[in-house]
This record gives structure tokens, C-alpha cells and sequence, in this order.
């Protein structure tokens, strides 16, 4: 344990907590010292202080305090090895490389990092697409149509899929060469020929992020009357449907503060109650919710309130997940709004 005691003084010497905690509560420059609303407790004048020169935080208010660990223990409901990990990470310091993982393990590592690497340049081709080509200017029309204009497209990254086929496995191609590769990532796919060609074809993409806000999948909306209406990423090495909640990377804040979610079914249904200002929400992502998915949400709180489509579909849905979270000890409130 010498080794990863002396990492943890290492990353703790190396981290800034004004940096760390700022990407969770807004800091405003006080004297020496920062200070924002506490994320801790429900207040409106501030009473949390971070100071860069001892690096350490504490709550005026409900007596919370410590350093940049701490913090973060506190705030993603984790313990310390995974807190160190995610400080490291935010602050860009490597991970020591543990010494016994097999070359099967790197293997899977690796495949996953690339895979990742692969959907930041899909989201990056994605929105080149909408901005900038014909097709992608219909799909822009579509989506005012629903109110969501620039800014809502920048903030949610929202892209488009061009029709053809092969436009995504051209720009991916000549830097993952890699079939198999290609093939898992899940953006692209194989016919029985053994013929690569675009998973989502047509179709607005809206990036769906895990919880520390790494694109792991895309929600694919037909722009025409293509059938599915929506289409999904599969599950791949990086992305299991039941293990993520859509938008759960920027409602976390959101949810502590006011420690209750709202649930809604799909990703355009939380953007557009994002949208409105309303940022404690976050999407199932499929009919109905997945238990990973509620273990998820009690890391940040045990209240919801369920808002699905009322139609028959919804209704049955509701009455899954309510049930589901129920049994993990949530108190539920169900939202029902006229069709
Ligand atoms: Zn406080």
C-alpha cells in the first residue's frame, strides 16, 4: 500500500481543488478564498468556502469541510481508490499501471479506449454534418420546429447521420483500420457479405454520455418517416443500456441540491425539460428502468418524480418503474400531464 499512499500524496499535491470543486459548484472570487452556493445543504446566500492555499473547502453553513478527496467522497457518494481516480483523472494525472494485469486485460483496455476515442470523432463528424451540409440544414429545420435552436444543439451536442451509408465508415476508416473494431463500436455495421456501413443512417444523433460524461452511445431519431422511429446504439464494450442515465452527468449537481430526479422516458424529453430550466432531470433511455439504473440514481437521491408519455406504452412503463423503485426504497410521486 506504500506505493498508492505515496500516489495519493502525489495527486493531492498535484490537484487543484478550486478546479475540482468548480466543475461541480460555481465559485466566485472572494479575497483568497472562493466561494459559491454549498452543495451540501439547500442555501441561498453562500456560505461555502474553498481556499486554494490550504486547499481545502468548508461549509459555513452545515459545517461540511475537508480537502479535495473529501470533497469529492461527499459529492459522487464513492470511496477513497475510486474518489483518487477521479481526481487523477479530472487534473490529468496518470494512474500508476498495476502491475498484474494480464495482456488479455490491456487487450480489453485498450479495445475500450479506442472505442471511446471513435464516438468523440462520430459526435465530432455528427455535427459537422448538421451544421454544414444540406441534409443536415433539413434536420436544423426539424429541430427549431421543436424549439431547439443553436444553443440547445451546441449544449447537447446534438449532430446528424447522413443517409448513404458509408459516410461515417469513410471518416472513421483511415484511422481504425481495424474491422472488428469498427464493427464493436457499435457505429457501424456488417451485412451478411461481411460489407461495413453506417449504423445510423438519416437520422438526428444525440450523444448519450455515462455518468462521467464520456460519450458511450448515440440516440438516433429517423429525420423521415424511417422505421424505427428511434434507434439506439447496441450494447457494446463501452455501453450497457441498463447501466446509464441519459443526461445524469449534468442533473448531478441539480439532484443533490434539491435531492429529488425527474424521470422522463426518452433523451428529447429531457432536453426539452432541460431546456426550460429544470436541470434535476434525466431519462431512462427505453421503456422501462433498468435496476443498475435506480442503484445509479440512489447515489445522488431517493426521490423521484415519474413523467412518462401517457400513452399505453408510458402508463405500463410508469407502473414497472415505480414498482421497481419502490422496491429500492424510493418515494415516488407520479406526474401525469394531459396528452
Ligand atoms: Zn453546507
Amino acid at each position: 500500500m506504500a506505493e498508492a499512499g505515496s500516489f495519493a500524496d502525489r495527486v493531492k499535491q498535484q490537484a487543484d481543488i478550486v478546479r475540482v470543486v468548480g466543475e461541480y459548484v460555481r465559485l466566485k472570487k472572494t479575497g483568497k478564498d472562493f466561494s459559491g452556493l454549498c452543495p451540501f445543504h439547500q442555501e441561498k446566500t453562500p456560505s461555502f468556502t474553498v481556499s486554494p492555499i490550504k486547499q481545502i473547502f468548508y461549509c459555513f453553513g452545515c459545517g461540511k469541510g475537508g480537502d479535495v478527496f473529501n470533497f469529492v467522497r461527499e459529492m459522487e457518494k464513492c470511496d477513497f481508490p475510486e474518489a483518487l481516480k477521479i481526481v487523477a483523472e479530472k487534473c490529468g494525472i496518470a494512474l500508476p499501471s498495476p502491475r498484474e494485469r494480464s495482456p488479455e486485460e490491456r487487450r480489453e483496455t485498450q479495445h475500450r479506449t479506442l472505442i471511446l476515442e471513435m464516438h468523440r470523432a462520430a459526435q465530432t463528424f455528427y455535427s459537422e454534418q448538421l451544421a454544414s451540409t444540406p441534409e443536415g440544414r433539413v434536420a436544423q429545420g426539424y429541430l427549431e420546429d421543436r424549439g431547439l435552436h443553436q444553443e440547445a444543439i451546441e449544449q447537447f451536442g446534438i449532430g446528424y447521420a447522413p443517409s448513404g451509408g458509408e459516410a461515417l465508415v469513410r471518416f472513421l476508416r483511415p484511422k481504425y483500420k481495424d474491422e472488428k473494431l469498427l464493427a464493436d463500436s457499435g457505429l457501424i455495421s456488417r451485412d451478411q457479405s461481411g460489407r461495413l456501413f453506417d449504423r445510423f443512417r438519416r437520422r438526428i444523433s444525440f450523444p448519450i454520455a455515462n455518468e462521467g460524461g464520456k460519450i458511450v452511445a448515440f440516440g438516433c431519431r429517423a429525420l423521415g418517416d424511417d422505421t424505427p422511429k428511434y434507434l439506439n446504439s447496441p450494447e457494446t464494450p463501452i455501453y450497457s443500456k441498463s447501466n446509464v442515465l441519459y443526461h445524469l452527468d449534468r442533473a448531478k449537481e441539480a439532484l443533490r441540491r434539491q435531492d429529488f430526479a425527474i424521470l422522463v422516458e426518452g433523451y428529447m424529453d429531457a432536453i426539452q425539460v432541460a431546456r426550460a430550466g429544470i436541470s434535476n432531470v434525466v431519462a431512462s433511455c427505453g421503456t422501462s428502468l433498468a435496476e443498475p439504473q435506480i442503484k445509479l440514481l440512489a447515489r445522488f437521491t431517493r426521490r423521484v418524480i415519474v413523467n412518462y408519455d401517457p400513452d399505453s406504452a408510458g402508463q405500463a412503463a410508469t407502473e414497472r418503474s415505480v414498482a421497481l423503485l419502490l422496491e429500492q426504497d424510493f418515494e415516488v410521486k407520479v406526474l401525469a400531464l394531459p396528452p
